[in-house]
């Protein structure tokens, strides 16, 4: 299946003129990031809204469906929860947010290694926080 959304450049999408120029990097990964969130998204809904018609909307007796149904709706959560931070990332790149700066840790203040903002542009701790935090859930 051949998505129009993998082969986009990076280059070929605009950014806005409110994106300070240093940013226009990260802004293009994040642009990108939620292009392919939305196809994943549309694609699951759709997957999931057919599976639901061909099944005439009677899941209590198939347990195969019943599980697919389950990882497609993860997906869609996860997809969604990602597509949540990324449109917080971009407004955050735009100076729409006065509480956060774009590129900064929101834990420790320090600024996130530009390697990680390439690896997760959308990233709002350094790995330093983000390692504490999910040792905190743990606990
Ligand atoms: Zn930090």
């Amino acid at each position: 299946m051949a998505r129009t959304t993998s082969r986009l450049r990076l280059s070929d999408i605009p950014v806005p003129p409110e994106i300070p120029q240093q940013h226009a990097g990260s802004y293009r990964l994040l642009a990108k990031k939620r292009i392919q969130l939305q196809g994943v998204i549309t694609d699951t809904s759709q997957v999931l809204s057919e599976q639901r018609q061909s099944l005439g909307g009677d899941l209590t007796d198939c347990a195969g469906p019943q599980i697919i149904e389950g990882v497609q709706l993860s997906l869609l959560q996860i997809a969604n929860g990602e597509r949540q931070q990324v449109t917080a990332a971009i407004a955050t790149l735009r100076g729409e947010t006065a509480e956060r700066v774009y590129g900064e840790c929101i834990a420790c203040g320090k600024k996130i290694p530009k390697a990680r903002l390439n690896a997760v542009p959308y990233a709002s701790t350094c790995v330093k926080c983000q390692t504490d935090a999910e040792k905190g859930q743990q606990l």
